[in-house]
Order: structure tokens, then sequence, then C-alpha cells
């Protein structure tokens, strides 16, 4: 491959070109071979003819007949074994020349994944590149997500329709942690998540540093195999890959440890402060109102004294939810600290955040919550309310009065929301919706 570029270069650099073909040795030996044949050929008709001088068929005759015969055959001997070196070497520039681009396409997508600052976008990467490299099959792409490490499909290319998500028992390759091929015409046992369409499939996990963090699933078309240089590539690929969605993971719950609760996955106390602080210096600037509102699930402390903290963590995780069902993008859901949680409500005032915490509260005294297969008995939540900047200008201001408000909510009976009117007062609301003025303190 070097030297016949090298060649071409030299050729292109002196202004000529030289057409691939025979060298001159065998042109010059297929010519002097045809001119003895030739002479030859003349020699036997004027003999056979009689003429004259042609009387008499002498050795030197034969011998120059023989070794012009000899050195026909010698060089089309040689033409033939010319050929077919030729075509191996051919076939091996070919090869190498798929290997150089599988090479440069792999590093390619590996520079891209490198940048990548989600799975998502690690995922149309991979998209583009893997039907490129791997042709002939099928695939999908899956990546480990959430406690229970569930398979979810990230990126799909060819005819294949695979399973959105399937849990890592239904896969040999996960178990075994190593790549699982199945050929309809083996003996073997193919994946539960593959289906039942009877295709060749292999699935190769994603491993690095012990950890499975995904799998590559490929389907051959009907009746055909997967080819074994599509094996060998899926494994190199794959290798490469478990260590790229490795470190976005790594950089992702560094990420996520760093600002959210890991129990509930909302945002922690050190993120909201940061964001409050933001969202109140900007409210300042274009004057519209943020509510705060304070949440604490009520006699959690019994609650987990009968019910076990396993159960409380399960019943914390599902009110989580609904104060991520309850709130919009430009609000903050916080885990306050232990059963207490914080919205902050940018541009909502007071009546609007009552509405919103009375839908929370109302969700939550619903809410069926189950732990290792049994119902939970429910519980309820206080709420209290806060307006900047009626309640206060400052962070810490505002975090108290709706503390304040919550205390209130507790103190006249729990299950309820309250919130804080003007200085020194709170409403009421009891019932619901019907606002009833209290002194504060
Ligand atoms: P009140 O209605 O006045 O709020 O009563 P309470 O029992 O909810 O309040 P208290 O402050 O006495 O108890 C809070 C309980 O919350 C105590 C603690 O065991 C529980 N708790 C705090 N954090 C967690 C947690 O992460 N998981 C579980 N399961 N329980 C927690
Ligand atoms: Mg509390
Ligand atoms: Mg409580």
């Amino acid at each position: 491959m070097l030297a016949s570029r090298r060649s071409a270069g030299t050729a292109s650099s002196h202004g000529r070109q030289r057409r691939p073909g025979r060298p001159w040795f065998a042109t010059g030996a297929i010519a002097a071979a045809l001119a003895v044949s030739l002479f030859a050929a003349w020699y036997l008709v004027r003999w056979a003819s009689g003429q004259p001088g042609a009387g008499k068929l002498d050795l030197s005759l034969a011998g120059t007949a023989a070794i012009a015969i000899g050195l026909a055959v010698l060089c089309i001997g040689q033409l033939r074994g010319r050929r077919r070196a030729e075509s191996v070497l051919r076939g091996i520039i070919a090869r190498q020349s798929r290997m150089l681009e599988e090479v440069s396409a792999t590093s390619r997508m590996m520079e891209l994944l490198q940048v990548c600052h989600s799975l998502a976008e690690m995922a149309a990467v991979i998209c583009g590149a893997l039907p490129k490299l791997l042709t002939g099959v099928d695939g999908a792409f899956y990546v480990a997500r959430g406690p229970e490490n569930a398979l979810e499909l990230q990126s799909r290319w060819g005819e294949l329709a695979p399973a959105q998500s399937f849990a890592p028992e239904d896969c040999w390759a996960l178990r075994r942690g190593h790549p699982h091929l199945y050929e309809p015409a083996r003996p073997g046992i193919a994946c539960s998540h593959a289906g039942s369409s009877g295709r060749a499939c292999l699935c190769v996990p994603l491993v690095a540093d012990g950890n499975a963090f995904g799998v590559l699933h490929l389907s051959a078309a009907d009746g055909e195999p997967i080819p074994a240089g599509v094996q060998r590539l899926a494994t190199t690929l794959t290798e490469q890959l478990a260590l790229a969605v490795g470190n976005l993971k790594l950089q992702e719950s560094l990420r996520t440890g760093a600002e959210r609760d890991p129990l509930t996955e909302l945002y922690n106390r050190r993120h909201l402060e940061i964001s409050l602080q933001r969202e109140l210096a900007r409210a300042q600037r274009h004057g519209y109102a943020v509510s705060a509102v304070m949440l604490d699930v009520d006699h959690f402390k019994d609650f987990n004294d009968t019910n076990g903290h396993e159960a409380g963590d399960a019943v914390l995780r599902e009110v989580a939810q609904v104060l991520k069902r309850h709130t919009r993008a430009e609000d903050i859901a916080c885990r306050w600290g232990g059963e207490e949680f914080l919205l902050v409500l940018p541009g909502c005032a007071v009546d609007d955040a009552y509405a919103k915490a009375e839908a929370i509260r109302e969700a939550i005294a619903q809410l069926r919550v189950f732990c290792r297969g049994n119902a939970l008995p429910r519980v309820t939540a206080s709420l209290g309310i806060a307006c900047h900047p009626v309640d206060g200008e400052r962070m810490e201001d505002l975090i108290n009065a709706a503390d304040a408000a919550l205390y209130h909510a507790k103190a006249a009976g729990r299950d309820r929301v309250v919130a804080t009117d003007a200085p020194g007062e709170v409403v009421l609301f009891d019932p619901p919706g019907e606002r009833r003025a209290l002194k504060a303190g």
C-alpha cells in the first residue's frame, strides 16, 4: 500500500504516469518467443513445401523450436503466477484499507464520545457510527440506568424492533460478563430480550472496571450468520464504548452528587440556596413575586417507628415524585433535610402558590405507597407559604417566614396549608380554599 503510494507519488512528480501492466522483461520474453516461433514456423513451412535451402530438418531447428515453445510456456506460466499474486495482493490491500477505515472511523467516534455531555449526545454519536462500522447486521445499543440497572434503549439501526428496556437477567451476555452468540442452527439459547425471531444474534456487554454499563445487541438477517469480522469488531468497539460510557456516568454522578439528594433525586439544600439567591436577585430587578413553600411530613417519626426506616424512605421517594409532578421547569424542588422539602416558585404570588400547595397536600394524602409488596399506611403533610417581597426580601427572611407558616399549620392540626399574608399575620386556609386570618407568633 505504502509502496504503491510512493511509486504513484514519484511518477506524478516526474510528470509521467506508468500504466500498471506487464514488466519489460515479460514483454521482451514474449516478443522473443514469438519471433523465434515465427522463424521456426516459416522454416517448417519452407521445409514441408520442399523449397530450396530447406531440405533438411536439422537438429538446430528442432532445438530452436523447443526453446521457443519452452520460452512461451515459461512466459505464460509467469504471467499466470503474477496474476494470482496480484489478486492475492489486491485482497490484502482491500482488507488493509477496510481495517484502516475501521480504525479511523472508530477513533473519530471515540474522539466525539470523549466530549459528550450526556447519554443522549452519546447515543446520537454511536447511532451515527456503528451502522457504518458493523455493516450487514441490525443493532441496538442499551445503557444500564436507575437503581435496578435496567437496560434502556439508547439507539437502534436497521430493521430491528428491539425491546425498549429489559432487566439485566434477561441477557445472557450480562449474566456471564462475556459476548453471547446465538445461532439457530447450533445448540444454544437466545436472550429473552431478543424476542423469538429465530435470527442469529450477538450480545456484547460493555464492561469496564468490573461494572457492566450496557450491552450492544446485533441481529443478522433471516437465515444469515453474524460474520466473524463483525463479531471481532463488535467486541473491540464495546471495550472502547464501555470506557466512554463509564467515564460519562462517573462525571454525571459527581455532578448530580454535588447538587442532588441521593434518596429522592431532588435538588439538595446547597443547590437551592445558590438558585434562590439568583432567583431573588432576578425577581427584584424585574419586579415579580417569588413564593417559597416549606413542606413537612406529619408524624413521620411515629411512621418510621411503626413501619421501619425502609418504608419511611419509600414514602419520602413518593413525596418527591409528587413534588416533581407539580412543579414547572422553572420551579425548584429541594429536599431541605429529613422529611422536610422546600419549593421555590418564581413568578408565583401567594394565591397561586396556595393552589399549588393545596394540590400537593391532597396528592400526598391520596398516595398509596408499597414497601416489599406491602401497602403502607397513608401519610399527610403540612405546608407553609411565604412570598417575596412581602414576607422578606432576603433569602433567610423568606425561608424563616415559610417555616413560621408551617409551624402554624402544624399547630392548627397538621394536614393543611398556611400562608403568611402581611408581616405579623398569617392566613389559614381552613377549610381548604377559605381564608382565615390569624395573628402570627
Ligand atoms: P411533625 O408532624 O411535628 O413533623 O412530627 P414528625 O415526627 O414528623 O417530626 P420529627 O422532627 O419529630 O421527626 C422527623 C422524623 O423524620 C425523624 C426521622 O426518623 C425521620 N427522618 C428524617 N430523615 C429521614 C430519612 O431519610 N429516612 C427516613 N425513613 N426517615 C427520616
Ligand atoms: Mg420536620
Ligand atoms: Mg414531620
